[in-house]
């Protein structure tokens, strides 16, 4: 079927996108759109031209999936496209509603009018891929709606609706969208009113120098690592100083800079790695899922409770299980806790508040979770509770609910034999705080069907999460990395660094938060009772960690008031403290390891290639499916800035053999844990063969 349909009634052509999901203009699109318009305009019937969209809207602009490729750049390109329309010599109306974005909304500009429905909503997010509208979307808008009102759409990225940009439109119609159009195409035939072209308008704003300068002074504060959002102004600078075509000329040049930027790659390559991590190898898209329409939740602790509001946020209703009626009360008044802050902010009402709550159905009883379509059960994390937990799931729930666990460490496999339907059973690994955090770890069973696989996939994104599917193991992909990563920070403190040092090199790399503090945040108890946990089924190895020494003076962190570093009360400003200082000196020293100075390069590239290094582990294991779902973890569930786009990626722009020759180096320094440097065989075999992390698709590549 074509991806455009023309039709030509009383001297309208209408061009129709018809390219879904949403009418991306790739290039098969924009050669039938070149050729339609060349024919439309040579047609002496035809006295205007509409262009609309179908399904979605308008047009999500370029096409994804052509990014970086040749097709891309392939003539007609969107630019010359645009350059055609611009130049048609017969009025072209952009008739739009829904999404009308990126080069979708600059098509709509290079158009001589603009007809829009209720429904449109417009956006140029470019420059949340690190890049800016490089097709003339710099130049025209703030010709049509204004300097101020375009830099901020253009460096915001931030949709907008319609009934917002008034200037933008000749005509909003409440009613059916090409009636409308067409009789406003009739209406320029009859009075014989040719194109209007957006590049001939003049852009005029009272001292827009002056504002332009202070537009680049606060986009400088707020930009962080990113040049986008400053090469947005110089854009649009452009628009206000040069000649069209020169503003142009100048807008390309930026583009074809912020393109090489390692910012827009990291940004560019987790837009796709959200996107690829949706898709399961063996589990085709169309495989069918199971509707979840009432979910159950065991346990109302700090996991139990965000996961309820995660589920009551999305409309769904809870059935809440707890064991004592104060556990629950505790539970569902942290609950109603948790919301204030967003009724102080005005972002939730009481009504809407109050409407959430009443989707909770909190019990002590087994027997209100009967006709749930999915329970997850967040208890305490012993293989005991939660076999008594699945047992009785199994005798109570219906046949086909999904059974799922939020373990963090147990086995996900041992659990599903607690239940006579092990393909049911599936790990739903939320991140704490579960209503806040994007990140679902989706943990794969043995057994688990792909019909359940796919529900849970489904489900993540009707509760807006981002879904990373991670097989069965130790900590799964996150924790299993996150604990490399602090046996790098272990031993950068043995070798002679201050935990405030580590924090602040790994904050200045981008990280949210360094380990020690994140320690402090998460609590180092929850540490200390694995490693105790450890020591007992394998006593010929050695768990201990400096953080044992302070959990046994009573030091777990921000909630006893002290931990690597001491807190005020009430406050989470972490303090540095002399007596964490004199533990380390004496742990150290009992050790025998003598400190000596550890530069900030050098914790970077110890933190960092730990989690690398495993990372390569957890992908040759066929943990994760593929690196970019590595990154997409650690980007989301631990704050890896994203201008660096995730450890995988920052190691195949380093360069594998890079990253290999670093390691060598760094195992054989003093006191290294040989063993735990040593690359892991993937890094090894890839960094040989001149290849990367992204190219490698499974023990076949
Ligand atoms: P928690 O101690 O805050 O809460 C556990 C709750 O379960 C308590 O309220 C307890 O009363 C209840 N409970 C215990 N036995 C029960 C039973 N038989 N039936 C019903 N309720 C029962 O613990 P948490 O931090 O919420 O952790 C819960 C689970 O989530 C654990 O498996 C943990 O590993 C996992 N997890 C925790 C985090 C985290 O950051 N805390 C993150 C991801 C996963």
């Amino acid at each position: 079927m074509s991806k455009l349909g023309v039709e030509t009634s009383n001297g309208v052509a209408v061009l129709r996108f018809d390219n879904p999901p949403v009418n991306s203009f790739g290039l098969e699109l924009r050669g039938l759109l070149w050729a339609a318009l060349a024919r439309a305009e040579a047609d002496p019937a035809v006295g205007a031209i509409i262009l609309i969209g179908s399904g979605k809207g308008f047009s999500g602009g370029a096409d994804i999936r052509e990014f970086g490729t040749p097709k891309s750049y392939a003539e007609p390109n969107l630019r010359t496209l645009l350059r055609a329309v611009e130049e048609c010599s017969k009025p072209v109306i952009a008739a739009i509603e829904g999404i009308c974005m990126g080069g979708g909304l600059e098509m709509a500009l290079a158009c001589h009018y603009r007809v829009a429905g209720t429904s449109a909503r417009l956006a140029l997010p470019e420059v949340k891929l690190g890049l800016l509208p490089g097709a003339g979307g710099t130049q025209r808008l703030p010709r049509v709606i204004g300097i101020e009102a375009a830099l901020n759409m253009i460096v915001s990225g931030a949709q907008v609706s319609a009934d917002q940009l008034p200037r933008l439109f000749d005509r909003l119609s409440a009613g059916e969208l090409l009636a409308s159009a067409a009789d406003f195409a009739r209406g320029l035939i009859n009075e014989k009113r040719g194109p209007r072209r957006v590049r001939d308008l003049s852009l005029k704003m009272p001292n827009a120098e002056a504002y332009l300068q202070f537009a680049r002074n606060t986009i400088k504060a707020v930009a962080g690592p990113y040049p986008a959002p400053l090469a947005c102004v110089e854009a649009i600078a452009a628009a206000v100083r040069e000649p069209f075509d020169q503003g142009l000329k100048r807008e390309r040049e930026l583009f074809s800079q912020l393109m090489l930027t390692p910012e827009s790659a990291a940004l560019r390559h987790i837009f796709q790695a959200e996107r690829a991590a949706a898709h399961i190898g063996d589990v085709p898209d169309s495989t069918s899922t199971r509707p979840i329409s009432k979910v159950g939740v065991i346990g109302a602790g700090t996991m139990g409770g965000g996961i309820t509001m995660a589920f009551i946020n999305a409309g769904l209703p809870v059935v809440l299980l707890e064991t004592t009626q104060q556990a629950l009360d505790r539970g569902l008044a942290g609950i109603r806790r948790n919301y204030q802050g967003a009724l102080r902010k005005g972002t939730l009402d009481e009504a809407s508040l109050e409407r959430r709550l009443a989707l909770i159905t909190p019990t002590l009883e087994y027997q209100p979770l009967r006709d749930v379509d999915l329970v997850v059960e967040a208890v305490f994390e012993s293989m005991d509770v939660k076999r008594q937990v699945f047992e009785k799931l199994d005798e109570v729930v219906k046949q086909g609910a999904v059974l799922a666990s939020n373990t963090s460490a147990l086995n996900l496999d041992l659990i599903a034999r607690f239940t006579r339907r092990p393909q049911d059973v599936i790990g739903l690994h939320f991140f704490s705080p579960a209503h806040v955090m994007r990140l679902l770890e989706v943990v794969r069973g043995a057994r688990t069907s792909k019909e359940v696989l796919a529900t849970a996939m489904q489900l993540a994104k009707q509760l807006g999460k981002i879904a990373v599917v991670s097989g069965v193991c130790d900590g799964f992909i996150g924790n299993r990395m996150v604990a490399r990563y602090a046996q790098a920070a272990h031993e950068l403190l043995m070798a002679g660094a201050e935990p405030q040092q580590i924090d602040t090199a790994m904050q200045n790399f981008g990280m949210a938060m360094g380990p020690f503090r994140m320690n402090d945040l998460a609590g180092l108890d929850i540490g200390w009772a694995l490693r105790k946990r450890r020591a007992t089924e394998r006593p010929n190895l050695d768990f201990s960690n400096v953080a044992d020494v302070l959990c046994e003076a009573g030091r777990f962190g921000q909630k006893t008031g002290a931990g690597w570093y001491r807190y005020e009360a009430g406050s989470r400003n972490a303090i540095p403290d002399p007596d964490v200082s004199a533990i380390i000196d004496t742990y150290r020293a009992q050790k025998g390891f003598t400190a000596r100075v550890v530069s900030d390069a050098d914790i970077v590239e110890r933190c960092v290639y730990a989690l690398i290094n495993e990372g390569a582990r957890i992908i040759e294991d066929g943990i994760a499916q593929r690196s970019s779902d590595v990154d997409i973890v650690y980007l989301n569930g631990y704050g890896f800035p994203a201008h660096r786009g995730g450890p995988m990626f920052y190691a195949d722009q380093t360069g594998l053999l890079e990253v290999e020759r670093a390691l060598g180096r760094i195992a054989s320094s003093p006191g290294a844990d040989v063993v735990f440097w040593a690359p892991a065989p993937l890094l090894a075999r890839l960094a040989r063969e001149g290849k990367t992390f992204g190219e490698y698709t499974g023990s076949a590549s």
